[in-house]
């Protein structure tokens, strides 16, 4: 295994060349590291910025033993990588970061809801189903409206279903496909926010201002940063993230998904083990960005500062809006992110703006 912190020159894996990767990866050369991506799609958006693309499914052992030993230290941009491949990459020599446990932890969502209630972060009350008793029986006990979500593999509003009726639940356990879920209780909340907070490998934990984020059809639309909230709510968010990321002794950036209740009350909706959308507005209103302040993370440099700097709207351009480029790039108060996709399919996340509400 490497020393750490591991100096410039040093070379950083990611799993995954999506835009995260891609944003990984440029602040990981801004800091003077050399990055290989792993994906299965040739040419990927981090690829092209990157030194190099080894192109093989995530689960290829081969793929994995050439990456670790190319790189001291790997890393992902999404959360489903299969426990197997973090194991081939630590006998191949690499650090990986964040760990197995975290992993782990976030690929389920009961297993994630038990973990954050026995380290005091609350959510909503949930109950596992397998089987249609089970959720007969969850439904009794959490009472209507629920929210039935599949255990594993949900994102952006994917796999889950409102029951509204009892007499609805063999239709919706239908609908996901009769997978494990978890029923969750629903969450009557004020508005949504998120917090992305960094651990570093000397245990250091660093907190950016809340962001409120708005969603349309289960898909991020705009984070705006930081949220108006009282400072109450942003210290109980900052108690939340600690808490959430020393249980796991995480390294690296974790997003939080939260569910403000009012009265500074908020519950954890879900947590993602790596880099998240709803902290994109840091690249423009703040001096470490959470993709700079992830790799610092995880090669073991100090963690960077979280203050802003400027208000921020970050806004999600999907699919065909990114065709707007001239227009959105004339704006003098926005900063354009685009993603280097070739082909603009429907809801595909293209670009994001980030612009400026106001400076201090
Ligand atoms: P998720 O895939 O868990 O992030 O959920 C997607 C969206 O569904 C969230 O951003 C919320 O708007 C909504 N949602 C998820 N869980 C609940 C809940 N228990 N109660 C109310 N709304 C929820």
């Amino acid at each position: 295994m490497p020393d750490l912190p591991l100096p410039p020159g040093s070379t950083l894996g990611i799993l995954g060349g999506g835009q995260l990767g891609r944003m990984l990866s440029q602040a990981a050369s801004r800091l003077g590291f050399d990055v290989v991506i792993l994906d299965p799609q040739p040419d990927s958006p981090a690829a092209r910025v990157s030194r190099a693309q080894i192109t093989a499914p995530y689960d290829d052992p081969d793929a994995l033993q050439a990456l670790g030993r190319l790189c001291d230290v790997v890393t992902f941009e999404f959360e489903n990588v299969p426990a197997a491949s973090v194991e081939t990459l630590a006998e191949a020599g690499a650090l990986v970061a964040p760990g197995p446990t975290a992993l782990a932890v976030a690929q389920d969502r009961v297993d994630e809801k038990t973990y954050l209630n026995a380290v005091g972060a609350p959510t909503v009350a949930f109950a596992a189903v397998t089987t249609l008793d089970d959720l007969t029986a969850a439904i009794e006990r959490l009472g209507l409206p629920a929210l039935l979500k599949t255990r594993r593999e949900g994102y952006d509003g994917k796999g889950q279903v409102w029951i509204r009726n009892a007499a609805d639940a063999e239709a919706a356990f239908d609908a996901i496909g009769r997978r494990p879920a978890v029923l969750e209780a629903a969450a009557v909340f004020q508005r949504e926010l998120s917090v992305i907070a960094a651990r570093g490998r000397d245990g250091a934990v660093a907190v950016y201002p809340l962001g409120e984020n708005v969603h349309k059809n289960g898909v991020l639309k705009t984070t705006t940063a930081p949220a108006a909230v009282d400072p109450a709510t942003q210290a109980r968010a900052e108690q939340i993230a600690a808490a959430v990321l020393d249980g796991l002794d995480y390294i690296g950036v974790m997003g939080i998904e939260l569910f403000d209740m009012g009265n500074s009350e908020l519950l954890v909706n879900e947590v993602a083990p790596r880099v998240h959308n709803t902290g994109h507005w840091t690249q423009d209103g703040c001096i470490c960005d959470q993709f700079e302040q992830h790799v610092r993370a995880v090669v073991g440099w100090p963690l960077g500062p979280t203050q802003a700097h400027a208000r921020v709207e970050m806004t999600n351009l999907l699919g065909a809006e990114i065709e707007d480029w001239r227009a959105l790039a004339a704006q003098p108060d926005a900063r354009l992110h685009l993603y280097g996709k070739h082909d603009a399919r429907p809801g595909r996340k293209m670009a994001h703006m980030n612009r400026i509400l106001s400076l201090g």
